[in-house]
């Protein structure tokens, strides 16, 4: 566990929170009603990018049908994060992965063949496939909440390969600052 230094992974400890604002933000921006949801990637190299989840370009915004379910066409956050990055030509390997909320199934796929290394989540997702795919293929997964005005707690979460629940590790405090 890496508690003790000024980084985890390649993002400095005290940016943690900076960039989950950051994906908070981008969600703020989706025309979904039922769910709001932003993500953040950061490269080794410290480039960024952003997404959040919508309707495909040329459709209409409402991410809901008259029935008010989500639309099968809507991309999610990470996805459209991704997809920014291949459109622009960046390798994306190795991305830490900001997201407001846990990953679904199929994101956490993508997010594991574009060769992220860390994921870190505020919001749980009602099933827990995502996450545990991820930490199946080796990335690293983190809960963030916020403790107050001045520090997160952050989480790691594993895996019990017993019975494949996730396991919530002893929160620790990060400063914001
Ligand atoms: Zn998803």
């Amino acid at each position: 566990m890496n508690e003790e230094g000024k980084y985890l992974g390649h993002v400095k400890k005290n940016h943690l929170y900076g960039h989950m604002r950051a994906a908070r933000a981008y969600g703020l921006m989706s025309h979904a009603v039922r769910r709001k949801v932003g993500a953040i990637l950061v490269l080794p190299n410290g480039l960024t990018a952003q997404g959040y989840n919508g309707t495909p370009k040329g459709h209409p915004n409402a991410c809901e049908g008259e029935d008010g379910l989500t639309l099968p066409t809507v991309i999610h956050a990470e996805d459209n994060a991704y997809r920014k990055l291949e459109e622009a030509g960046v390798d994306p390997s190795g991305a830490f992965v900001f997201c407001t909320d846990a990953a679904c199934s199929n994101c956490a796929s993508i997010i594991v063949e574009k060769g992220a290394k860390f994921f870190m989540y505020e919001r749980p997702y009602k099933v827990e496939d995502g996450i545990v795919k991820m930490l199946l293929k080796g990335i690293r997964v983190f809960q963030m909440e916020d403790a107050s005005g001045s520090e997160v707690w952050i989480t790691e979460v594993t895996l019990n390969r017993e019975d494949w629940s996730l396991v919530f590790g002893e929160p620790y405090t990060v400063s914001i600052r």
